[in-house]
């Protein structure tokens, strides 16, 4: 039987001339055509006004907050639910991460939670520098909701949109949304570019300098001459080659991605106490990964654990949801805004198998492995 993978690459077949004219024309470094094109094609995708193509979309964040000017001491609110990638480059800066519950609608930033976590700090004279909201698994979170919040107090937003390429809100693609947007191409994403990640912004002075410090911080001069810190963060030509190409299927990939969803959906709606990750009116995910919550209380004590053995039993890669930064070990001592919403996700909730390369026989496998816990 052979394995059937969470969410592995998927390429067009294009992306193989975009990295031979890297290689025709000796364009192999940290800039060149491809990377100028394929941060024009984000642009023109998006409707963001510009891109940076950066190493990873942990770079991208990193960057994010050096550009908002956090430092040690700041503090910064960010989603508890999610990958820790999102919450690791505050810890880089020095900074406190704070962090906030998600609601049940999205499964992404509880904006209430958010609010009471902006007062409480402006209330003690630290006013939080930055906001970071993640659309998990491609789900876009209430972005009008905290928009409108960090209109209110004045706090950018970082939006995470790591895992949301494709996806958008009221008619918007998300990677639009906030002062600064994080976008991610490492190989288990939407559209991959083997490694690496982008920073979108409206603000083209922001990405300008992103540029700047992405590639070490040189002055203009003859000889290598620092007034700042840089680091090295920029995307290679012979990747952005392979990004040209996948952004020509991106709409394509979203179209498969959300069939699996469909397919799942459908194959387990008349199973009690199994639920998915709901579509809010609005909002249109591009299903990154398909997510099943699964309630023992209402499956005769069938938990996301028995499905996910049962799965690996039949050669199928599925995986908890992410569990929640609150209840990392790492971050033990940070302070946190909400309830149980996200951990109560991460208890009952597994990501199928969701590839946009998944076959018919795949998910049929997949389907029949997960009927098989129910039966009896
Ligand atoms: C993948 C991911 C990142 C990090 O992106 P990399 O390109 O792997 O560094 C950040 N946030 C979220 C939510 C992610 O899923």
């Amino acid at each position: 039987m052979n394995k059937i993978w969470l969410s592995s690459p998927h390429m067009g077949g294009q992306e193989i001339k975009y990295v031979q004219e890297a290689f025709d024309t000796n364009w192999i470094a940290p800039l060149g055509p491809n990377v100028d094109n394929f941060e024009r094609d984000l642009c023109q995708y998006t409707g963001a006004g510009h891109a940076a193509a950066l190493s990873s979309g942990t770079a991208a964040l990193h960057l994010a907050l050096v550009l908002l000017g956090v430092s040690a001491g700041d503090v910064v609110l960010c989603q508890s639910f999610t990958f820790s990638a999102s919450a690791n480059p505050i810890v880089y800066q020095g900074a406190t991460p704070v962090f906030i519950d998600s609601e049940t609608d999205t499964w992404n930033m509880c904006p209430d939670a958010l609010e009471t976590a902006i007062r409480h700090y402006v209330a003690k004279g630290k006013k939080p520098k930055a906001i970071i909201a993640v659309h998990l698994y491609g789900m876009p979170a209430q972005m009008k909701a905290i928009v409108a919040l960090s209109e209110l107090y004045d706090i950018p937003v970082i939006e995470d949109a790591a895992e949301g390429l494709g996806a958008s809100y009221f008619g918007q693609k998300l990677g639009t949304f906030g002062t600064l947007n994080v976008l991610s191409f490492n190989g288990n994403k939407i559209i991959t570019t083997s490694g690496g990640g982008a920073l979108l912004s409206n603000h083209g002075a922001f990405v300008e300098k992103s540029r700047f410090l992405a590639t070490q911080a040189r002055d203009p001069a003859p000889h290598y001459q620092h007034s700042h810190i840089g680091y090295n963060y920029r995307m290679s030509n012979v990747c952005a080659g392979i990004g040209r190409g996948q952004m020509e299927v991106l709409d394509e990939r979203v179209a498969q991605r959300r069939a699996n969803f469909a397919f799942y959906a459908h194959q387990f709606a008349d199973f009690e106490g199994v639920t998915f990750q709901p579509e809010a009116e609005g909002s249109f995910s591009n299903r990154w990964l398909s997510c099943v919550l699964i309630d023992p209380l209402r499956t005769n004590h069938r938990t996301r654990e028995d499905v996910r053995l049962a799965l690996e039993q039949q050669n199928i890669e599925s995986r908890p949801l992410w569990k929640p930064m609150h209840l990392q070990p790492i971050f033990e001592d940070t302070p946190y805004f909400g309830g149980k919403v996200s951990e109560k996700l991460f208890e009952n909730g597994l990501c199928l198998p969701s590839g946009s390369n998944l076959t018919n026989e795949d998910r049929a496998r997949t389907s029949a492995a997960f009927k098989s816990c129910f039966e009896i």
